[in-house]
């Protein structure tokens, strides 16, 4: 076990885990807030600019005790659906502190989110001049793609040249057409360059593109520069160094609304790096196996509720927390799904005994809000632990109450 992971080990330790499993049972999804507002702290106390708004991207997960937390910290809301505006809603935030960034949805949904009074942010050219007919009245922020690399895993960079999301900076002369045509207000400038950006320079560079295009767009109020903040999963990772970017970019910003004539509102959706840390998940091991080439340990639990290994083949490292101080041995772990569902291969875990608690970490982002009914296994529980207070944030959720029945419950 390296530093790091000790230190997370900790963390986790003084939430008594095996306590909560006993109380709640296993699998089990564990949310520490005192590690959302960590690092909240971080991205605001970065950015020196007279307007900062964070809207947490809510599909890293989207606990309503999570989002009810980020709105106490007078945070906004990133969605992209509907159903997370309404949940948006729902939990307490005002309409107008919700943005809404769909992608390839119908104009219908698009419409209905108007009806509820939250911002709309417009990814392509054809649903703009639709929308320009439809609601001439409504300001609009745009989302644009700059063309910038961000590198990492192909499935989650979004802003290269054959990317769908955004409209290329190449096509500003054809929105600039729509806009005046329709006399729509542009009101915001958008970009998300991806979840895996190395650092603070792309931001920098995107930066620069929105400064030089801010000179044909006279009515904005906001410039948002999406997210692409990483955490570390494992020692030696590369994390978003947010104060230097902070730093930066703030200097930059500030320039720019000098010369632009006003300040405007920057604005960040972070997802992952407000949550990823603050989770753990925390499963039974079932079976202990030997083969002939491979010992594995075999886990109440799978890609089902865990996909990322399998998906992005994502590291998550993992701790025995029924025996912490055991000898280090090697192991495969597993799921219970009946195709390959691999956590981790050759993982060095204090011996693991059937029965015993390991822990999962970094599983605050893209877990739950990824989590299927696949093999028709039951949704694990959730709970929310904020000043040593524990809450059943969700409890266990079977096949026949999932989605819908999830946000009947909210509305
Ligand atoms: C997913 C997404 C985010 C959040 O990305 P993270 O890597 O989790 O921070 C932000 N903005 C948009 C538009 C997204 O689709």
């Amino acid at each position: 076990m390296t530093p790091a992971n000790n230190h997370r080990l900790e963390e986790l330790l003084q939430l008594k885990p095996l306590e909560l499993v006993e109380k709640y049972g296993a699998p089990l999804y564990v949310y520490n807030a005192e590690r959302i507002k960590h690092q909240l702290r971080r991205m605001t106390q970065s950015f020196n600019v007279p307007s900062l708004k964070i809207n947490y991207a809510c599909k890293a997960l989207t606990n309503i005790n999570v989002l009810r937390y980020l709105k106490s910290q007078e945070c906004g809301l990133d969605t992209v659906s509907i159903q997370e505006v309404k949940l948006g809603l729902y939990a307490g935030f005002e309409p107008q502190d919700i943005i809404y960034t769909p992608n390839c949805v119908s104009i219908e949904e698009i419409s209905e989110a108007v009806g509820l009074g939250v911002k709309i942010n417009i990814d392509n050219t054809s649903i703009l001049e639709q929308f320009g007919h439809l609601h001439p009245e409504v300001p609009v922020c745009i989302r644009v793609n700059p063309h910038i690399m961000a590198g990492g895993s192909s499935k989650i960079s979004v802003g290269h040249i054959d990317s769908k999301f955004g409209i290329s900076i190449h096509q500003m002369p054809h929105v600039l057409r729509v806009v005046k045509t329709t006399g729509l207000q542009v009101e915001g400038l958008h970009m998300h360059t991806g979840s895996d950006i190395l650092d603070s320079g792309v931001f920098l560079q995107g930066a620069e593109i929105f400064f030089n295009l801010a000179e044909d767009f006279r009515d904005l109020e906001y410039m948002d520069f999406g997210s692409g903040f990483k955490v570390p999963y494992k020692e030696g990772d590369i994390s978003t160094d947010v104060e230097e970017l902070g730093e930066k970019l703030s200097e930059r910003f500030n320039d720019f609304c000098k010369n632009y004539g006003r300040d405007l509102t920057l604005m960040f959706e972070p997802g992952k790096f407000l949550v990823s840390e603050a989770g753990f998940f925390l499963v039974k091991s079932n079976v202990v196996k030997q083969t002939t080439s491979t010992v594995f340990v075999g886990i109440d639990s799978g890609l089902n509720h865990l996909i990322r290994p399998m998906f992005y083949n994502s590291h998550h490292e993992i701790s025995n927390v029924s025996n912490p101080a055991g000898k280090t041995r090697i192991y495969t772990v597993v799921g219970y799904i009946c195709e390959t569902d691999t956590f981790g291969i050759n993982r060095k875990l204090p011996e693991v005994r059937e029965g015993d608690i390991l822990a999962f970490h970094n599983a605050g982002a893209y877990c739950f809000s990824m989590a299927s009914i696949y093999n028709l296994r039951r949704l694990p529980a959730e709970v929310y632990i904020r000043n040593n207070e524990v809450t059943l944030a969700r409890p266990v959720r079977g096949y026949l109450d999932h989605v819908d029945d999830l946000l009947s419950s909210y509305e």
